[in-house]
């Protein structure tokens, strides 16, 4: 592995690990050094990895922030324990799971800085490429007299579950003949039966008061190509036995999961109980352990909704900038370091929360801060003429590349006659505490001279469309005179001549509503209609626009250059965050 988010702030999983560790639960574990059931597992050494974790997509779309945290966590802690962190596609769902997904989940996974390395081992993993294994330990199952197919409809079956007051009522199949079970089973698997006709279920207690444990379907029906088995099989084991099987053969000893699962766990616990009591697994089992799961602020967390705003054309593309997925945040301009902060920083816990927005935006500021080199920007430009600097004549200013980094060194970058400056710097009429240009007013040009306002041309309508000014020769920063006269406006500008044309894209959040799907909202009613606006703005020459260098704008944000759309001839730049501005009094 490659990268780790800082460790150590404790927390309730770190706690647990470090009592294995200390009990020795672990201690002695066979491990073949691949997935397999207790028959290869037995054959194997002792694992030196002290832990293991894996982390489970399914591959039915791009990952989110809320993934990072999961991420974070399973491979983080491996990382901290001296473990293994397994990567593994859970794809027993075969109508959502494509290999785009694939390959976007392993891109997003290695970019936040992780691998699934561990000695020589490549703990990268699909299961289905366990479902030989399943229909073997479903046999088992049955035989055994702990499941038994259903012929009942999957209403029927839906029916006879009872209430959360109510218990179930028992199948009229549920004590049929294990043969009889075997045999249909084995039709179910060579396809003899439609979707829904039969299916196998788990026979534990139609009375339990946890839902979960009353027969649940272990295994139905699906005639559908899958996107790695094709048609191998038209049977596809249930997501909550498949689980923690899958956990099993590959050895984990910490399952990490979100709270949703919880009530699963006594399923979990019974799978690999009867599974290992048979012979089919190697104890010790895998423990599942649950963990609050990210909310974030007007943002939607799940994949199916994030498909729907791909699908609706609500939005570019799963890297559109504005989405929450982890390809849309690279391409907004997040490093991977500022997102293993931001989970850093929202630690580990059983209660579920919401985090605002900005505890992510800040995540990035502070990662930038220190390390992004400073340019200027103007993106809603005015032109400002120094009335008494000589036409074609232009000279050197400097400025750090980053203020908290001398060892950075200077960039430099001309002055002339006509520069660019933010039309909101210039006021004809200023407001109360108005210290930028107007009329009479002193102000610094910002690595350059202090200028004196002269006044404006406006157009037939009133507009202002150019700004004059003096400046006052001696006044240059970084010369002894510099100091020789106090203003309290300081403004950006870039020259006319030298300016670099790009084009700016601003984005908003994507919702106005900060739960756009709490409740019963349509989370697509609550669209922010003015999420993206692109303008023309001028940067300080001699920028490299290439994606993955990370700009802080001077008084307007944290910029990078857009991974699909900028080239040399043509920047194009998103606005990764504003900075928390302090600068325009
Ligand atoms: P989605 O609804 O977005 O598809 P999921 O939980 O079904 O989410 P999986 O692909 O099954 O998505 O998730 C892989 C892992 O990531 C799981 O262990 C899951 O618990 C975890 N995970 C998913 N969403 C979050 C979240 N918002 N916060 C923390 N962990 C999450
Ligand atoms: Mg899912």
């Amino acid at each position: 592995m490659t990268a780790a988010p800082t460790p150590s702030t404790s927390n309730f999983l770190r706690t647990i690990i470090e009592r294995d560790l200390a009990d020795g639960r672990y201690a002695g574990k066979l491990w073949a050094g691949r997935p397999g059931p207790a028959s290869v597992q037995q054959e194997g050494k002792v694992d030196t990895a002290r832990i293991r974790t894996r982390f489970p997509p399914e591959p039915n779309g791009y990952l989110h922030i809320g993934h990072a945290k999961s991420i974070c966590i399973n491979f983080g802690l491996a990382l901290d324990y001296q473990g293994a962190c397994h990567l593994r596609f859970d794809d027993t769902n075969p109508e959502k799971e494509e290999d785009e997904y694939v390959r976007a989940i392993i891109e997003a996974v290695q970019w936040l800085g992780f691998d699934w390395k561990y000695d020589n081992e490549e703990n990268l993993y699909f299961a289905s490429d366990y479902f030989g294994f399943m229909y073997e330990f479903a046999r088992a199952l049955i035989k055994s007299g702990d499941a038994y197919v259903d012929e009942q409809s999957p209403e029927q079956m839906r029916e006879t579950r009872g209430t959360l007051t109510e218990k179930g009522t028992d199948s009229p199949w549920r004590n049929r003949p294990v043969e009889e079970s075997l045999l249909r089973f084995e039709e179910m698997k060579a396809g003899k039966h439609p979707d829904g006709a039969m299916a196998l279920r788990a026979k534990i207690d139609m009375g339990s008061p946890n839902m979960n444990m009353r027969d649940p379907v272990i295994y139905r029906i699906r005639h559908a190509a899958h996107h790695r088995t094709g048609n191998d099989w038209c049977i596809y084991p249930m997501y909550t036995w498949a689980h923690p099987v899958e956990d099993a053969l590959e050895r984990i000893t910490h399952s990490f999961c979100t709270l949703e699962f919880e009530d699963q766990r006594p399923f979990y616990e019974w799978t690999l109980e009867k599974l290992a009591d048979l012979g089919h697994l190697q104890r010790p089992l895998p423990q599942q352990i649950e963990f609050a799961r990210l909310n974030l602020s007007y943002v939607v967390t799940s994949k199916r909704k994030l498909l729907e705003l791909v699908r609706g054309g609500h939005v570019a593309g799963w890297d559109d900038p504005r989405m929450p997925t982890l390809a849309g945040l690279r391409r907004r301009g997040y490093t991977p370091a500022s997102i293993r902060l931001f989970c850093e920083r929202l630690g580990v816990s059983k209660a579920d929360s919401r985090i605002d927005y900005s505890v992510l935006e800040q995540a990035l500021r502070d990662d930038l801060d220190p390390k992004a080199e400073r340019r200027v920007a103007v993106l809603d430009p005015l032109k400002l003429v120094i009335t008494n600097y000589p036409e074609g004549q232009s000279e050197i200013c400097s400025a750090p590349r980053n203020p908290h980094d001398p060892d950075a060194g200077r960039r430099e970058f001309p002055f002339s006659r006509e520069l660019w400056i933010e039309k909101d710097d210039f006021r004809e009429d200023p407001p109360k505490k108005y210290f930028r240009l107007f009329p009479g007013n002193m102000v610094r040009l910002k690595y350059g001279y202090v200028v004196r306002c002269t006044g404006c041309v406006k157009d037939a309508d009133g507009n202002v469309v150019e700004v004059h000014a003096e400046y006052l020769p001696d006044t240059k920063s970084g010369t002894p005179g510099a100091d020789s006269v106090r203003v309290k406006g300081n403004i950006t500008w870039v020259s006319v001549e030298h300016a670099v044309a790009a084009e700016v894209r601003l984005y908003d959040r994507l919702f106005t509503d900060p739960h756009p799907d709490s409740g019963d909202k349509n989370f697509l009613d609550a669209i922010n209609p003015d999420s993206f606006q692109t303008i023309q703005a001028w940067i300080e020459p001699g920028i490299q626009a290439v994606p993955e260098n990370y700009w802080q704008f001077e008084r307007l944000g944290y910029f990078v250059a857009d991974r699909h759309d900028s080239t040399v001839e043509r920047p194009v730049f998103n606005r990764s965050t504003t900075l928390r501005d302090t600068w325009v009094k």
